[in-house]
């Protein structure tokens, strides 16, 4: 097979049906009058074409794009062969589009099953989804607060593929503290601006799929306060744009480089300078400076997801790939035959501690996939019941989006890179060499831990914000739901004994978290911090071990009453019990462990002197 036609990209539709419509019950949603012109059949029709397109379009080119990577020539960066083709194809089939509001021009399907589409397209090829994820997160900002000429202006064309999107706000000395930013913004007239300034790492920030790029630009008009709160958000498009929408002249931002990474080498990473020529045109988003932070969000929000959805499309395919190397690979015989000199070779599977790692990779993305559509189905509820007046219940959801947000991008992206090196890991020497997909696997999922607010930031979010949402309704809604299904399901005969250690776990977690809570009353700050993090693991392995049983329970149900079922049917449930006795025997205890280290206050890390870590300078 040549380089270009190798196809690595797998995914398990079962399973993701499993969660949509067993676990999750999308289809549910369309009893909502703002779903209501949806059905379930379209759903699955759109994610067949999808799984198509997947199939014989995206998986095909990571390989080859992922060697090749992008080049930037005469200021003008290319995308890998193959990119521009599967872009038209993207915007025709309009997948991009799914769950967009039909005020903005999209479908306004379930963002529930904008997920599960996003984790195919992101598992065939990760490094080209970036492309239209960015003008996605672009499209719904200008959707939301642009001013109604800009949004004549740029909608339309980002909706088509014509235009892309990008979000501007690393800069070089100014990553994680965005506060630091430099970029300048000086008023011309109305809401134009002139933008000067350097952008670092901006993915996608360059590049010939579409005919323009809307950069969504962070920038300080000259005057305002330090800090966040002097920053405004402005469209800077890569060209010009005429009123009457065609293309003007070149508008003053270049491309200065494009980054060689570890990973996702087919996304391009650029640096860009806005303004060199003092012809730099900004458009301020809204009427109001200075707000720029609290619109950001709407894109940084959705990106977070975004991001926790690439790991869980990334570690999926890593594992399918593990799983079919393991059911051929044979190496030695089986255990149980060990005093069989004779005893032929078995496939690795057959082996224990490959079983270990193949269930502890299948439970993680079961788990990432269920905390991905948990937290979608939430926003859908959000807008359905905002749309029908019911502000109570959309506040509810809109609660448990802002507390799930940080759990799904952080534990997604960490975990993505756990089980990818599980799967190098299972291939054994085979997976370390570039002769088998899952060394660029590994190299990919390393950066969604990074990027979109570092794991740590995210923890401080959950901890010291989103776990004060609405006064603590929204953590008390969160543990009120699981005291609830751990009272229903404590005697459960498939899996009571771990739904008891669940609830054990939780008050474990309660426990750590008034520990917290005292640092935080304490001011001991530098305490407060330490254990940010691991609060957060404990929070999503205590949230995906719920999930995880939840589904479990179902599964028994399913795999015990209806016994018209396949071999395949009966096969499927029984493995999502297994995953998640494994979760809760495996991994669960490992949370439980935490709590103690938070609640031990130990202080070692923050004690030590500088020079303690190393006399070495
Ligand atoms: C491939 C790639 C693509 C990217 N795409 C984009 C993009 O499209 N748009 C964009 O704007 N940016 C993008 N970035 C930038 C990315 O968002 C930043 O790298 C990220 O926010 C972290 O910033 P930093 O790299 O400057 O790390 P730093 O902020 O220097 O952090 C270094 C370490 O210190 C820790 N740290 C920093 N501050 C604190 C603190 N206050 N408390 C505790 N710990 C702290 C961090 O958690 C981290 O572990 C991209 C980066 C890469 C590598």
């Amino acid at each position: 097979m040549s380089e270009a036609s190798l196809n690595y990209f797998k995914t398990d539709l079962r399973s993701l049906e499993f969660t949509l419509f067993e676990q999750y019950r999308v289809q549910e949603l369309f009893d909502h009058p703002y779903f209501s012109h949806m059905s379930k059949d379209e759903v699955t029709a759109i994610m067949e074409q999808c799984y198509r397109f997947c199939t014989e379009v995206l998986g095909p080119l990571n390989h080859s794009a992922d060697r090749k990577g992008c080049v930037l020539e005469n200021g003008q960066v290319r995308a890998p062969e193959g990119f521009r083709a599967a872009w038209k194809k993207l915007y025709e089939l309009g997948i991009p589009n799914f769950a967009v509001s039909m005020e903005l021009g999209g479908f306004q399907g379930p963002f529930s099953v904008h997920v599960a589409l996003q984790e195919m397209l992101s598992a065939a090829n990760c490094s080209f989804n970036m492309y239209s994820g960015l003008t996605y997160g672009a499209l719904e900002l200008v959707g939301e607060f642009a001013l109604e000429k800009d949004k004549q202006k740029f909608l339309e064309p980002m909706l088509t593929g014509r235009f892309a999107g990008t979000m501007c706000l690393s800069e070089p000395h100014a990553g994680s503290d965005v506060g630091a930013l430099t970029t300048r913004a000086v008023r011309v007239e109305g809401n134009k601006y002139k933008i000067y300034g350097t952008k670092c790492w901006i993915s996608a920030g360059d590049h010939d799929l579409a005919e323009n790029i809307v950069h969504m630009v962070l920038a300080r008009v000259e005057g305002a306060p330090q800090g966040t709160k002097g920053i405004s958000l402005f469209i800077v498009p890569k060209y010009k744009v005429n009123d009457d929408g065609s293309i003007g002249e070149r508008n003053d931002v270049t491309t200065a480089s494009i980054e060689h990474k570890l990973g996702i080498n087919a996304s391009a990473t650029a640096v860009l300078n806005f303004g060199e020529e003092d012809n730099c045109e900004g458009f301020l988003v809204g009427d109001t400076e200075n707000v720029g932070m609290k619109h950001m969000f709407r894109m940084m929000n959705g990106a977070r997801i975004t991001v926790g959805l690439q790991g869980l499309a990334v570690a999926g395919t890593a594992y399918l790939n593990a799983l079919a190397y393991a059911r051929e690979r044979l190496q030695g015989s089986s255990v149980k035959a060990f005093k069989d000199p004779d005893a032929p070779r078995v496939a690795i599977i057959e082996h224990s501690d490959v079983r270990r790692m193949l269930l502890e990779m299948k439970s993680k993305v079961e788990g990432m996939r269920g905390l991905v559509v948990k937290l979608a189905k939430h926003v859908d509820l959000s807008v359905a019941y905002r749309h029908e007046g019911k502000h109570d219940e959309a506040d509810y959801h809109q609660g448990q989006v802002d507390l799930l947000t940080p759990i799904v991008k952080a534990y997604c992206s960490d975990q993505a890179f756990r089980v990818c090196e599980l799967a190098v890991q299972t291939y054994g020497g085979a997976g370390y060499v570039k002769d088998h997909p899952v060394e660029q696997y590994l190299r990919d999922a390393k950066i969604f831990s990074i990027y979109e607010g570092t794991n740590h930031i995210q923890a401080l979010d959950l901890v010291v914000r989103k776990l004060r949402g609405r006064s603590g309704r929204d953590l008390s809604d969160f543990a009120g739901n699981l005291t609830e299904f751990v009272q229903k399901h404590s005697n459960d005969p498939a899996v009571g004994p771990e739904v008891v250690a669940l609830g054990a776990a939780a008050q474990k977690m309660q426990d750590a978290g008034q520990s917290i809570i005292q640092y935080m009353m304490q001011s001991k700050l530098d305490q407060l911090t330490l254990f940010c993090s691991p609060f957060l693991e404990v929070m999503s392995n205590i949230t995906v071990a719920h999930i995880l049983l939840e589904a479990a329970v179902l599964a028994e149900e399913a795999r015990t009453q209806d016994d018209r079922q396949s071999q395949a049917e009966f096969d499927f449930y029984a493995g999502r019990v297994a995953s998640a006795r494994f979760f809760a025997n495996f991994m669960l205890p490992q949370a439980v462990a935490t709590c103690r280290t938070i609640k031990s206050g130990d202080r070692s890390a923050l004690d030590i002197p500088d020079r303690g870590f190393s006399t070495v300078w």
